[in-house]
């Protein structure tokens, strides 16, 4: 798994910039992670791996990390449900957006289902 050796958030350009343990760096804009949120209440319990319509104005007001596998992200539009793991903010780069089945792996650019 592949886990961040920075992360920063860039209020100025509202993205959240992650520098993973290979090297790759992603800049996740904030509109882009509110509209991938990862919450039951976004995703619901379906398999389908959901992106939701998000305005562009949307910002981030807190981060914080959990453990040391996730971070939590307060939203301006007030939502904070969101744990978005390591692993599932490896899959948000802005080339490989997450569609498919919800259990599998995201691998070269493709979601596949693990069963
Ligand atoms: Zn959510």
């Amino acid at each position: 798994m592949s886990t961040p050796v920075d992360l920063a958030h860039s209020v100025g350009r509202n993205l959240l910039v992650i520098t993973w343990d290979d090297g790759t760096v992603a800049e996740l804009p904030m509109p882009y992670l509110r509209s991938w949120c990862p919450c039951a209440g976004c995703q619901g319990h379906g398999t389908v791996v959901r992106r939701l319509d998000i305005s562009d104005d949307v910002r981030a007001e807190s981060l914080h990390e959990i453990g040391a596998y996730a971070i939590a992200i307060r939203f301006s539009d007030g939502h904070d449900a969101g744990i978005y793991s390591w692993t599932w903010l490896r899959r948000l780069s802005p080339q490989s957006e997450p569609v498919g089945l919800k259990s599998g792996e995201f691998a070269d650019g493709r979601f596949t289902s693990a069963g």
